[in-house]
């Protein structure tokens, strides 16, 4: 039974996860940590549930979803998960921060990589890995079926979708790449996504306005 914890960090409010199983491994997912007291707060809950992080995985390289990889990395000797993209994504996450005046310890560059259709096995849930790019070119997202969720980064939000106008960005294949990929799963499916509150795939398919 996987665990998930959310924590909203950052001045861009992005929802950063730790899944955990019952040997106390846990993922973490996008950890946008940006100052000391937001590194404490992970690090102090990952302290005080005992847990050993395992994978660190970015669901994209936008900045607001790695601006704590650095931290995490160094602190839990852990490799950066991610897509391998064609575009530079490390860069573009520095220029971003340049560009937003945000203090951001650079990333280490992406050393494991994840492709549509790989698994994780975690402790006897596995994780698939969806591609679903458009809101960037490198965007992945972890289902896990049996237990009925995605972490889906910034493909779907309740009652929107990301956003297509940053590079590598492209409306269509967002539309295509939800219909396609997401809006096949069971409804049920609980969706983290990495702005705002949890919704499902159901609901989305029903009332969300980019679809109806
Ligand atoms: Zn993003």
């Amino acid at each position: 039974m996987i665990r998930i914890k959310k924590f909203t960090f950052n001045p861009f409010q992005e929802n950063s996860y730790l899944l955990s199983n019952d040997k106390n491994e846990c993922i973490v997912v996008d950890p946008g940590c940006f100052n000391s007291d937001e590194e404490n707060e992970l690090s102090n809950y990952i302290d005080s549930e005992n847990l050993t992080p395992t994978h660190l995985i970015n669901t994209h390289f936008h900045i607001d979803h790695v601006l704590g990889n650095h931290f995490v990395s160094d602190k839990y000797n852990l490799p950066v998960t991610a897509y391998l993209s064609e575009i530079d994504m490390v860069s573009m996450a520095e220029r971003s921060a340049d560009l937003y005046s945000i203090p951001y310890k650079s990333s280490p560059k992406p050393t494991k990589f994840l492709n549509e259709g790989d698994t994780i096995d975690f402790d006897g849930s596995e994780l698939k890995i969806l591609f679903i790019p458009g809101h960037a070119p490198d965007h992945i997202v972890l289902l896990c079926d049996d237990e009925d969720f995605m972490i889906g980064g910034d493909v779907l939000f309740k009652g929107s979708i990301g956003r297509t106008d940053l590079p590598g960005g492209n409306h269509h294949d967002l539309i295509e790449n939800i219909e396609k990929k997401i809006f096949t799963l069971k409804d049920s499916i609980k969706i983290y996504s990495g702005h705002g509150p949890e919704t499902t795939v159901g609901i989305e398919k029903r009332t969300n306005p980019f679809f109806t």
